[in-house]
C-alpha cells in the first residue's frame, strides 16, 4: 500500500485524489489518508504530491503509518 505521511498536514493539495483510479483517498480536517485495503499500488499519486508526503510503505517503520492511514480512512 501507499501511505500519506506528516508532510501532508495542512497542505491538502488535492491532485493525488484526482488521479487515484480507485478513489481510496479519504479527507480529514488536516490531511488526507489512503485506505490500505483499497490501494492497488499503482503509484500514480506519488509524483502528484508537491510536498512528497506520499510514498509506498516498504519498511517496518512504515507500519505505524499504514495503521494510521487505515484507522482514519475507516473513520473518514
Ligand atoms: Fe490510489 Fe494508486 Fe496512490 Fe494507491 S498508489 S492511493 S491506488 S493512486
Amino acid at each position: 500500500t501507499y501511505i500519506v505521511t506528516e508532510q501532508c498536514i495542512a497542505c491538502k493539495y488535492m491532485d493525488c485524489v484526482e488521479v487515484c483510479p480507485v478513489d481510496c483517498f479519504y479527507e480529514g480536517e488536516n490531511m488526507l489518508v489512503i485506505h490500505p485495503d483499497e490501494c492497488i499500488d499503482c503509484g500514480v499519486c506519488e509524483p502528484e504530491c508537491p510536498v512528497e508526503a506520499i510514498r509506498p510503505a516498504l519498511t517496518a517503520d512504515d507500519d505505524e503509518w499504514v495503521e494510521f492511514n487505515g484507522k482514519y480512512a475507516r473513520i473518514w
